[in-house]
Parts: C-alpha cells; sequence; structure tokens
C-alpha cells in the first residue's frame, strides 16, 4: 500500500533515487539527504502508515526488529560516540513526511545538534493519574 503524494513511497517505488543501506520485505533504510550528522540515516516501513500509533504490532516489531543490527553499523560506519534514535510522531512533533520514519542519527560530544529538554515536575497524585488513564486506553 504506497501514497502516490508521499515522498517516501516514491522512493519505496524507486521513482525517486534514494541511496539505500538496508532492504528488507517490510521495511527500507536510507541515507537522509539532510543529514544532522554524517551518517544520519532513515528507517521506513514498507506500505504507507502516517503514524506509529497507526501501525500493527507485526509491523513495528519488523521495523524495530532492525533497529540493533541499522545502529551498530551506522556506529562502527561514522566511528561514533553515540546515537540518538528519534521517531517524530505528528506535525506537532515536526514530523515533516506523514509516513512512519526512524531517525538514527550518529552523535560525537560537542556536535551540532542539541535537545530543548524542559523536564518538568508532576503536581502531587498526577503522575499517578495520568498513568490510570494510560493504562485504561491500553485495554
Ligand atoms: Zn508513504
Amino acid at each position: 500500500m504506497t501514497d502516490p503524494a508521499c515522498i517516501f513511497c516514491k522512493i519505496l517505488e524507486g521513482d525517486i533515487p534514494a541511496v539505500k543501506v538496508l532492504e528488507s520485505p517490510d521495511c527500507l533504510a536510507f541515507m537522509d539527504i539532510g543529514p544532522l550528522a554524517e551518517g544520519h540515516v532513515l528507517l521506513i516501513p514498507a506500505s504507507h502508515v502516517e503514524t506509529i500509533d497507526k501501525m500493527s504490532a507485526a509491523g513495528a516489531a519488523a521495523m524495530l526488529g532492525l533497529l540493533p543490527r541499522l545502529v551498530g553499523a551506522v556506529q562502527a560506519a561514522t566511528g561514533c560516540a553515540g546515537v540518538n534514535v528519534l521517531q517524530n510522531n505528528g506535525p506537532a512533533a515536526h514530523q515533516e513526511v506523514m509516513h512512519v520514519h526512524f531517525h538514527i542519527i550518529p552523535r560525537n560530544p560537542g556536535d551540532a545538534f542539541h535537545f530543548n529538554w524542559p523536564a518538568g515536575k508532576y503536581p502531587n497524585g498526577r503522575i499517578e493519574e495520568l498513568a490510570e488513564a494510560i493504562r485504561q486506553e491500553l485495554d
């Protein structure tokens, strides 16, 4: 299943080129052409799904099953000190291509990529309240 308007589906169909690093029946990994660091790779499912919450468990398992090998290969090939695996889910989370993708981003001390990580605190009882709401949604 592909979406003709989707740039990642066009890559999957071979309609636009990509520098591929790993292909399976369920997914594709290729070099990001706008890398945050050299060796920045994208991992996508082979069928069009907009956000990760809409993926099947089997589809997600197939894709994430490739992560250890892919992250290890990126680390070994680039010599980076660490890797961020980043999945932006939805436009509010800076997802720009609406086809699920994981960024594998090589990291080194002092590199140019920074997070704004404004860790907060819960008021009394709120953490349990939210956990219960999430547990109920899981059922
Ligand atoms: Zn797509």
